[in-house]
């Protein structure tokens, strides 16, 4: 079963050839064949067939071993659009990556990842950052903390998404409702170490007031801008164009997430 992952897969030459004739020519009889077989199939088509073009490039990843590259090929701005896409399609409810294959994904990425985007989130349970921006195994490398802030730690791990892995886009994205911001607004007491989020939030209240949302997104920009001046790696791949950092905004309510800079 492992051969037909591994080997070099011709899209149009599956289309021409009977799922018998194929298999009979690839692999040993087994009885969970024909399933695994149609599920490729359902793969590939999804992947071929996406209407999206980040989301062609990003599939092709996974149905051509042979492009493994095919991520670093990928513009920033092609990057932005695939997550930009994949928010309308989650807005929309036309959900493309639950129909992808799951066991070829994790097949094709048990021993490497490649992913196009990373994303720092708040910890929040109603901001499921690949779902909200209809993406599956190997797309997005998230970290997540209450109040999506930068901490040496966090920037560790984008620069390691970055420099390492390739990621072309990252974006800090803060949400409303947003329980640590809020937390830290009105200064509330709280048990243990939680008041630890609030330092790093308080700058953003200090400039945007109040207002829960609109503080919200200023920390998100202030975080964003923190990571491009504090993480020389993060700075050089920007300036050298091979990255993007950018400020969003994703509003629980509509599902939408919005850019807060270019
Ligand atoms: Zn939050």
């Amino acid at each position: 079963m492992t051969s037909q992952f591994d080997e070099k897969n011709d899209v149009t030459k599956r289309k021409q050839t009977s799922p018998d004739s194929e298999f009979s020519s690839t692999c040993s009889p087994q009885p969970s064949v024909s399933n695994e077989d149609a599920s490729r199939r359902k793969f590939l088509q999804m992947a071929v067939g996406g209407a999206v073009l980040g989301l062609v490039t990003v599939g092709m990843e996974f149905v051509a071993p042979s492009s493994a590259l095919a991520h670093s090929l990928l513009t920033p701005e092609q990057a932005l659009e695939a997550l930009v896409e994949g928010n309308k399609r989650f807005v929309a409810g036309n959900l493309t990556s639950f129909e992808l294959d799951l066991a070829i994904l994790r097949h094709h990425t048990s021993e490497k990842q490649q992913p196009f985007a990373a994303v720092l989130a708040c910890a929040d349970s109603r901001v499921p950052v690949e779902l909200i921006f209809d993406q599956t195994i190997g797309h997005i490398f998230v970290t997540r903390v209450a109040g999506n802030f930068t901490t040496s730690e966090i920037i560790a791990t984008l620069e390691y998404g970055a420099a390492v892995l390739g990621t072309k886009v990252i974006l800090v994205m803060g949400h409303g409702s947003c329980g640590a911001v809020d937390a830290t607004i009105q200064h509330k007491k709280v048990p243990g170490q939680i008041s630890a989020l609030y330092p790093h939030i308080q700058p953003a209240v200090d400039k945007a007031g109040t207002d829960l949302d609109e503080a919200s997104k200023a920390n998100a920009l202030i975080q964003a801008a923190l990571l491009r001046q504090s993480s020389t790696v993060v700075s050089h791949l920007v300036d050298e164009g091979k990255l993007k950092v950018l400020a969003a905004f994703y509003n629980i309510s509509s599902g939408v997430v919005s850019l807060l800079e270019n």
